[in-house]
Parts: C-alpha cells; sequence; structure tokens
C-alpha cells in the first residue's frame, strides 16, 4: 500500500508492481503531486515568462530593439502554465492506471495498526507501506500575520492577476525563484532575510552572486532581518522588522512565505504504525524504512532535501525493497539540485564551505563565464564555476555552476563524479568548441596545469 501519489509514491507503486506485488495507491488530492501540480512545473513555466522579459532587456547590447514597453498579459502566462500542468497530470494519471498491479484509491489514509488503513470508510490491509505524503508550507508565527493575511506557493501560483508590491519572506530557492519572477512582472518586490545572506547555506560567492542578480532586477533585498511582525494603524498595514538593530517598515498589498516546508504527517496516525518522526518528517533508514521495518518512507515526507530527483529516487528504492526486502540502499553522493533563478545556479556532491565545515582538505578551481568564447559572443559572462576535487588523487567530489545554462551544465560534473572521475580522467573528453560547456573543460585544464 503505498500512500500518496505524488512523484514518490508513483515511482514506489511502479517499481513494486514491476516486481509482481499488488499495489493500492492512495491519493488524497488532485492527482499529480506537488511537482506538477504547485511546484517544478508551474514555476519553471513562469519563469520562462520572466526569463523572456530578461532576454528583451539585454537584447539591445546584441543590436536588438523590441521597443520601448514589454507588454505582460499575466492571464495568458497563468492560462498558459494551468493548461500545461493539467495536461502533465493527466499523462502521469494515464500512467498509473494502465498499471495492470496498480490499484489507485482516492480518500485520505489513515493508519489503524501497522497492517491496516482507513481511506474514507473502507479498511486496507497490506504486508508493506510506503509512507510518500509529501510536504507543506512552514508557516512561522509571526505576529499579526494570521489577521493580515498571507500566501505561500502554493496561492502566489493561482494569483489571478499581479499585485503592486509584496513582501517575500525568506531568501531560500522558492524566495528567490518567486521574488525574481514577480520583479520582472513589474511587481515591487521586498524580500526579507533572516541570515546576512540569502541561499546561507551556500557557498559566500554564490549568495553573493545570486544576491546580485535579484537586486539588479528591482528587489529591495534586506538581510539581518529580526522580530518580523505585522502592524495596523490609521495609514494602512505595514510589515515591520529590525534589520541590523534598526526597526524598518514596508507597506505591501501581498505577503507570501517562502520560509520552509515540513514532512506531511499529521492525520496519519503513524503512533498505530510504530512509525516515529522528527521535527522536519518521518525518520527513515539508508533502506528508507521508518522506525517500523515494514514500512517505508520516501520523498518530501522524510524532510530530506525536498528536490524531485530524490523523491523519484528514494520512491523506486523504497518499491523495489517493499517487495524484495530491504536490498537497495540510498547514495546520496551525487545529487544535482538548482536554483532556477536568471542566470541559474547548480551544484552537486561537496561545496567549498561543506568541505571547510567539515574539516575535508580538498582542491578548489573556479573558471570566470567572462573568460569563456562562447559566453562572450552570446553575451552570457556572468557568473562562475568551481569544481572540488580530492588534493592527491584529484578525484571530482563537488562542482557549482552560477550562469547561464547552469542546471543542464551542471550535469557534466554529475556524470563524472558518477564514474568518480579525476580530473585528469575528465581532461581527456573532448568538448565541442565553441561551447557553455567548454567551461568546465577550461577549469579542469587549469586545475592540473594543463593550459
Ligand atoms: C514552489 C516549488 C517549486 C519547486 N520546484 C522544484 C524544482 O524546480 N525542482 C525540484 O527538483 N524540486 C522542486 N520542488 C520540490 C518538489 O516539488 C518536491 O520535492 C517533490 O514534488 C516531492 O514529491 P513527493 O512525492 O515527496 O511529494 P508530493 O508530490 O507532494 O506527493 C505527496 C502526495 O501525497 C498526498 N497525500 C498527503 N497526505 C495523504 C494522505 N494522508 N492520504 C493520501 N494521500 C495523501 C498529497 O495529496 C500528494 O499528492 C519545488 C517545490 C515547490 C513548493
Amino acid at each position: 500500500m503505498v500512500i500518496g501519489a505524488g512523484s514518490a509514491g508513483r515511482y514506489g507503486a511502479k517499481a513494486a508492481a514491476k516486481l509482481g506485488a499488488k499495489v493500492g495507491l492512495v491519493e488524497t488530492g488532485p492527482f499529480g503531486g506537488l511537482c506538477i501540480l504547485k511546484g517544478c512545473m508551474p514555476t519553471k513555466a513562469y519563469l520562462r515568462s520572466s526569463e523572456l522579459i530578461g532576454l528583451l532587456k539585454k537584447a539591445p547590447e546584441v543590436g536588438i530593439y523590441p521597443g520601448k514597453q514589454v507588454g505582460i498579459r499575466f492571464d495568458q502566462i497563468k492560462q498558459r502554465k494551468d493548461k500545461l500542468i493539467a495536461e502533465m497530470a493527466d499523462d502521469a494519471h494515464k500512467g498509473i492506471i494502465r498499471h495492470p498491479n496498480i490499484t489507485l484509491l482516492s480518500g485520505r489514509a489513515r493508519f489503524l495498526s501497522d497492517k491496516e488503513v482507513q481511506v474514507g470508510d473502507a479498511r486496507y490491509a497490506a504486508e508493506k507501506f510506503l509512507i510518500a505524503t509529501g510536504s507543506r508550507a512552514i508557516i512561522p508565527p509571526i505576529p499579526g500575520l494570521q489577521e493580515a493575511g498571507y500566501i505561500t506557493s502554493d496561492e502566489a501560483l493561482e494569483l489571478e492577476s499581479l499585485p503592486e508590491s509584496m513582501v517575500i519572506i525568506g531568501g531560500g530557492v522558492e524566495g528567490t525563484e518567486f521574488g525574481q519572477f514577480f520583479a520582472r512582472m513589474g511587481v515591487r518586490v521586498t524580500l526579507l532575510q533572516r541570515s546576512e545572506r540569502i541561499l546561507s547555506h551556500e557557498d559566500e560567492d554564490v549568495s553573493e552572486a545570486l544576491a546580485e542578480f535579484l537586486r539588479r532586477d528591482g528587489i529591495d533585498l534586506r538581510t539581518g532581518v529580526r522580530e518580523v511582525m505585522i502592524e495596523r494603524d490609521q495609514e494602512g498595514e505595514w510589515i515591520s522588522f529590525e534589520e541590523h538593530e534598526k526597526v524598518q517598515r514596508v507597506e505591501a498589498e501581498v505577503i507570501m512565505l517562502t520560509t520552509g516546508r515540513t514532512g506531511n504527517v499529521e492525520g496519519l496516525h503513524l503512533e498505530a504504525a510504530g512509525v516515529k518522526t522528527h521535527p522536519l518528517g518521518i525518520i527513515a533508514n539508508d533502506y528508507l524504512q521508518t522506525t517500523n521495518p515494514n514500512i517505508y518512507a520516501a520523498g518530501d515526507v522524510t524532510g530530506g532535501a525536498q528536490i524531485v530527483n530524490m523523491a523519484t529516487y528514494e520512491g523506486d528504492i523504497a518499491g523495489t525493497n517493499m517487495v524484495q526486502g530491504p536490498v537497495r540502499m540510498a547514495d546520496y553522493r551525487v545529487f544535482p539540485r538548482a536554483v532556477f533563478s536568471d542566470p541559474e545556479f547548480a551544484k552537486v556532491g561537496l561545496s567549498e564551505r561543506d568541505a571547510r565545515e567539515r574539516g575535508i582538505p580538498v582542491r578548489v578551481g573556479k573558471f570566470p563565464f567572462s573568460d569563456l568564447g562562447k559566453a562572450i559572443i552570446t553575451d552570457r559572462t556572468e557568473g562562475f564555476v568551481k569544481i572540488v576535487a580530492d588534493p592527491q588523487r584529484g578525484e571530482i567530489l563537488g562542482a557549482a555552476v552560477v550562469g547561464a545554462e547552469a542546471s543542464n551544465l551542471i550535469h557534466q560534473a554529475a556524470i563524472a563524479m558518477h564514474f568518480r572521475s579525476t580530473l585528469e580522467e575528465y581532461a581527456k573528453i573532448s568538448h565541442i568548441h565553441p561551447s557553455l560547456a567548454e567551461i568546465m573543460l577550461y577549469l579542469v585544464d587549469e586545475m592540473i596545469g594543463k593550459e
């Protein structure tokens, strides 16, 4: 029995069904899961529109003058997104219902014991379970927030028109992507971030580059923010906060929260099944078993990286292990991920900062796009590539790309890492000239002193 038909649940159900199990897949919401309905796909559909606005602004640099005023039809942007995700959800649905070993059940599942769940009025028994119920936005206890009202990414994707101004609280991945989108749509955006840097878990040069991109798009970026509260006076509603010990006030039509997500465990009645949790979700081991070895958990609900490539990977492993016993172990060494800012940021494996904090000796190389032929001729010279390598053998342990096509370029490093390639080995691979991909080769050549 698989609970939740998002990315992790569908992959888990298919893996178990392929091995011959009879699988019940329970879904309480509209079919599709977060990635298709309210996550990766709708946001990236929106970002395509804001990316084009960015390109039009840069067009005069390459001799193209698109006119003074760029017209934005937000209703059309939303309709396009709605149509695309409906088609994707439909395709995913077909992929499940045509499967002979999978029965899709509609309703909210809740454990009655470690062998039985209730879905609506019906009860279903199973030998093994997979919990893949995803995540929900964390709502921080900000004074005055409930009275003032707020939106999360879910509602931001359903706005029918653009507000004039917006305060986004939280400078992580979502805050960065939505902030840039709305700013390019002409919304006055203020972004509040508690730490001194946005994307505070990343390397300092990465955070600084992305902050610069956001500022350039007109975002009023405030860092080191404390004591946020919503106040109301005769003039209207204000968001007040301390910024480096000084009290500041901003006005906004819409408050958007991008303060992280936590696993969906409420209402599952996990106690009945002997499944234990940590503050951000369900505890699972590397076989994706929970504290009850017959019950597995995968995807966002475990409170891990919360990216879809990890949800599908974990779902697949859990689905296999449910049928064959705990035979497959998750390996998190190579997991590329991206922030779809413009220009983008992507990384894989060990970062320079991780290495420093964990005391791992590494060799770090960095190469700017401004020294790359293809970047120069196509006017995409911002950003850099970094490689983190083992100082002795030269094995590539991690990479980061800030710049054009980062979410694609990072796969070169991911593939190299998968095969445990050294810098010397990588340098033997021929790259197309001129291409953005060459940046990786130039950096590797520099690191091994070959150029
Ligand atoms: C705005 C946004 C943008 C994102 N963009 C990206 C991106 O570009 N790239 C990327 O890799 N990741 C992105 N993510 C993250 C990605 O969407 C998630 O990591 C991934 O979709 C999680 O998949 P999942 O299967 O764990 O959960 P979900 O897809 O959320 O599936 C869980 C399912 O369980 C159902 N459910 C919950 N409780 C019950 C119950 N009791 N009974 C039955 N069913 C239940 C839910 O209705 C849901 O359909 C984004 C997330 C957000 C919020």
